[in-house]
């Protein structure tokens, strides 16, 4: 289906990007497309116009400071994370960016339009709060940190308000990190998924595509006994729908976030 007819804007600063998205409220953010003009294409969304952030190299690369906390600009695309020489000082960004749809949608997509689309069967939103990022955000009142955990608050909606960008995430050292999902396909959409992240004895597990937003387990260790008490723990009421029931998703949220925490402990070295 073709676009209904819409403005477009390519600024030229983040500054300038800001101004726009705050002087017009149907303005938003166009980071790689691959949600949003198909949303657009669907008739789900109709913004009145887009702000197109391709040209703003503000937003854009992977930084690695030397205690290993890496900074990745918000419109920096699955392709250049896998590719980036900084992101493999926590080898799971690259390895979960690898595994999103096919070498087209990765080639366009972003790290900030997948969390900011916070579409509940994306990789990345349960990866961000597993490894404890932190999401920088910009708008007229200035610049906030919101942790990952904070950041997703319903479907395809986000900390990020009207008006703001969020501009980079900041993701702590480590490497004891492990990812599970069951897809519809190879390399298909989620039907549920986990990420997991051993911290010294912290273990971090969250789960996705089981509620509007990632569910984060804190389980007494990464043992399959106590990561599976945490999921019984949670109360999961996933919905049922074509691809599984609420009740598979369950039994896979358990499966999935004992593999993903198994795995996370392996590399932890624990
Ligand atoms: C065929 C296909 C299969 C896919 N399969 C998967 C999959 O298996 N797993 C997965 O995780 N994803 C999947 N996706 C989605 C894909 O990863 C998208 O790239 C992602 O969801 C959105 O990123 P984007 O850069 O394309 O953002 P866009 O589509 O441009 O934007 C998405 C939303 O985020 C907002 N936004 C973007 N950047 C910012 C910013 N910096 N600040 C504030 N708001 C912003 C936009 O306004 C929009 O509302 C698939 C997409 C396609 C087309």
């Amino acid at each position: 289906m073709l676009l209904r007819e819409v403005d477009y804007a390519k600024p030229a600063s983040v500054a300038d990007a800001l101004a726009i998205l705050a002087a017009n409220d149907g303005a938003r953010a166009l980071a790689g497309g691959q949600t949003l003009v198909n949303v657009m294409k669907a008739r789900a969304a109709s913004p009145d116009a887009l702000v197109d952030l391709n040209g703003l190299d503000e937003l854009k690369g992977v930084e690695l400071a030397a205690d290993g906390t890496l900074t990745i600009g918000a419109m920096t695309t699955y392709s250049e994370i896998v590719a980036s020489a900084e992101a493999k000082a926590r080898p799971i960004l690259g390895e979960v960016c690898a595994m999103i749809a096919d070498v087209q949608v990765r080639n366009r997509g972003t790290i900030g339009g997948n969390v900011c689309s916070n579409d509940p069967t994306n990789h990345l939103p349960p990866l961000m709060v597993a490894t404890g990022a932190r999401m920088t955000i910009l708008g007229a009142a200035g610049e906030r940190e919101v942790p990952a955990s904070e950041f997703f608050l319903g479907v395809y909606l986000t900390a990020v308000g009207p008006g703001e960008l969020l501009t980079k995430i900041t993701i702590p050292a480590g490497r004891g990190d492990g990812f599970a999902a069951v897809t519809l396909g190879v390399d298909g959409t989620c039907i549920v998924n986990a990420a997991a992240s051993v911290t010294g004895g912290a273990v971090r597990v969250a789960v996705g595509c089981v509620d509007a937003t990632p569910v984060l387990l804190e389980p007494a260790s990464a043992e399959a006994d106590a990561v599976s008490e945490a999921v019984s723990a949670a109360n999961l009421m996933p919905p049922s729908d074509v691809h599984a029931s609420s009740e598979y998703r369950v039994h896979l949220a358990e499966v999935l976030a004992v593999r993903a925490a198994a795995e996370a402990a392996e590399r932890a070295g624990g």
